[in-house]
C-alpha cells in the first residue's frame, strides 16, 4: 500500500510541476487552476491515498462505479465531479452524490438533475459540456456550441442547479491548441450572458499545458497521476 502511495505521490508531484510550469509560461497563477483527479477504474483505496496527498476533487464517468466509490469515501469530504456520458434515467441519482456534474449536454437532463438535487437538499454545480468535434463526427459527446444559450437558460431556470461554466474534451488526433482556442471563445460568449459561469474544465493528462494556455480553470487528469487504467491496458 505504501508503495502505491509513493507511486501516486511521485506522479502527482510531476503533474503539479507541469501545471506550475504551464502557468508560469502563460502568466497565470497556479492557484487559479484546480486539479481534478479522474479515478475511474481505480479502487476507493486510491481515492483515500489521493485525499491524504491533498487532493480535494475527484472525477468519475460511470454512475454505478461513482456512486459506490462516493459512498465508500463519504468520510473524506471530497468534491465529486461526474464527467461521463449521462443517461436521463440516471441523472437524478447522479445528482444525489455528485457535487459537480460536468457533462450536461442536453436539456432533457436538467429536470432529473434538479429533482435529484432537491431530494438531496443540496445545490449541484453544473458545467455544460460542449463538443469541439466537427458537426456530425462519430461518437460526438457534448452540445453543439449553438445550443449552449438555450441549455444555459434551462439550467438557470431549474431549481438547485448552479450554472458554473463549461467542460470540453479536445478532439482525438487534432491540435489541442486549436480546439481550446475555440473553446475559450465559446466560454467568453457564455460568460457575457452568465457572469457566474467562470469555470472552464479542459485538459487531461496529454494536453493540460494547452488547456492552461487557453484559460482552463479545472484540469481532469487520470492516467498521469494513477497510471494506465486497469481496463484500458
Ligand atoms: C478519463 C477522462 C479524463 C482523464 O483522462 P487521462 O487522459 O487519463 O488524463 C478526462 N476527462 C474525461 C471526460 C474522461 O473521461
Amino acid at each position: 500500500m505504501s508503495e502505491r502511495r509513493d507511486e501516486i505521490a511521485a506522479n502527482l508531484d510531476a503533474v503539479r510541476r507541469r501545471i506550475a510550469a504551464a502557468c508560469a509560461d502563460a502568466g497565470r497563477r497556479t492557484d487559479d487552476v484546480r486539479l481534478v483527479v479522474v479515478t475511474k477504474f481505480f479502487p476507493a483505496s486510491d481515492v483515500r491515498l489521493l485525499a491524504d496527498l491533498g487532493i480535494t476533487d475527484v472525477g468519475e464517468n460511470r454512475h454505478q462505479e461513482a456512486e459506490a466509490k462516493a459512498a465508500e469515501c463519504a468520510d473524506l469530504g471530497l468534491r465529486w465531479h461526474f464527467i461521463g456520458g449521462l443517461q436521463s434515467n440516471k441523472a437524478a441519482a447522479v445528482a444525489s452524490y455528485a457535487d459537480v456534474v460536468e457533462s450536461v449536454d442536453r436539456a432533457k437532463l436538467v429536470g432529473p438533475l434538479s429533482r435529484g438535487a432537491h431530494s438531496r437538499g443540496h445545490d449541484v454545480d453544473v458545467l455544460l459540456q460542449v463538443s469541439l468535434d466537427p458537426p456530425g463526427a462519430d461518437g460526438r459527446a457534448g452540445a453543439d456550441p449553438a445550443e449552449l444559450d438555450e441549455l444555459a437558460r434551462r439550467v438557470d431556470e431549474a431549481g438547485m442547479l448552479r450554472l458554473r461554466g463549461l467542460m470540453a474534451v479536445a478532439p482525438l488526433g487534432g491540435d489541442p491548441d486549436d480546439a481550446f482556442a475555440r473553446l475559450a471563445t465559446i466560454h467568453a460568449d457564455l460568460l457575457a450572458q452568465h457572469p457566474d459561469a467562470t469555470v472552464l474544465s479542459a485538459g487531461m493528462s496529454g494536453d493540460l499545458e494547452a488547456a492552461i494556455r487557453h484559460g482552463a480553470t479545472h484540469l481532469r487528469v487520470g492516467s498521469a497521476v494513477l497510471g494506465p487504467r486497469p481496463r484500458d491496458k
